[in-house]
């Protein structure tokens, strides 16, 4: 079995990426896709994905939560460097009001403009969505057909994932799909078809069962896969081949 975690963050790991990748890789987790999330850890992504190229690979943006931030030299800083070929999509950005750590104006703002960022280059992106499906739902509506990507640690309800699978995102599931209190989650899993879904870990957060309650890292993404797998009746070689060739599809230029 071969696996890659589409959505981690490498710089909030206990260990270097490098030995994180390495006890990823003794599991079978091959790629990890290492995320930008504010100005200031832009240049870590970069530099661990250029160093460990094309193990790694890194998105750029800045989050919800640090969207009073967002500046036009930001956005130029991401521009400059989407052409390098270990940065794969432009995030994670979107909408978070269940934490409203910047106003749901900042928050609108700069997910508006990093929608913009991606259709200019035509580079997937990596969605963060939390209490906040409405706003959501009505920017990825106004760039439909100009902007693909992901949804990752899908969280919302079932009218949001079918809103967005109508609008061409895939669905990204992560550990908490495992969780004992998650069955309108897993629902949601179980009708998602299997060409348009992913597995991350949002490592070092929502540590899937049954490692729960421990640190998260790239290589409990296999814990997901195979509770995934399980709900889908499906081998988990086959759920890894599914999401593989998803991701192989959703960011064209990671290398296998
Ligand atoms: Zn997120
Ligand atoms: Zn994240």
């Amino acid at each position: 079995m071969e696996l890659i975690d589409i959505h981690a963050h490498l710089d909030m790991m206990e260990d270097s990426p490098e030995v994180t990748l390495e006890k990823a890789k003794e599991v079978g987790v091959r790629k990890i896709i290492t995320i930008g999330t504010e100005p200031s850890d832009h240049q870590f992504v970069l530099d661990v994905a250029k160093r460990l190229y094309p193990d790694v690979y890194c998105t750029l943006g800045v989050h919800p939560h640090h969207g009073v931030q967002w500046a036009e030299e930001i956005g130029k800083f991401i521009e400059a460097h989407l052409h390098e070929p270990y940065v794969v999509a432009v995030g994670e950005f979107g909408l978070d009001y269940y934490y409203n750590q910047s106003s749901k104006e900042d928050q609108i703002r700069s997910f508006r403009a990093q929608m913009d960022i991606a259709a200019r280059h035509q580079m997937p992106v990596e969605i963060h969505t939390r209490d906040a499906e409405d706003d959501t739902i009505e920017v990825l509506k106004d760039y439909k057909g100009k902007v693909k990507g992901v949804i990752h640690c899908f969280t919302g309800s079932e009218t949001l994932a079918r809103a967005c699978l109508d609008l061409g995102y895939n669905i990204s599931f992560s550990g908490v799909v495992t969780f004992k209190n998650a069955d309108s989650l897993r629902k949601i899993c179980e009708f998602v078809p299997l060409d348009r879904m992913h597995v991350e870990t949002d490592a070092p957060f929502l540590s899937p069962v049954p490692v729960r309650g421990k640190k998260n890292v790239p290589a409990h993404v296999v814990h997901t896969a195979q509770f995934i797998a399980q709900l889908k009746g499906i081998s988990v070689d086959d759920l890894a081949q599914k999401t593989n060739e998803n991701a192989r599809q959703m960011f064209s230029k990671i290398i296998w």
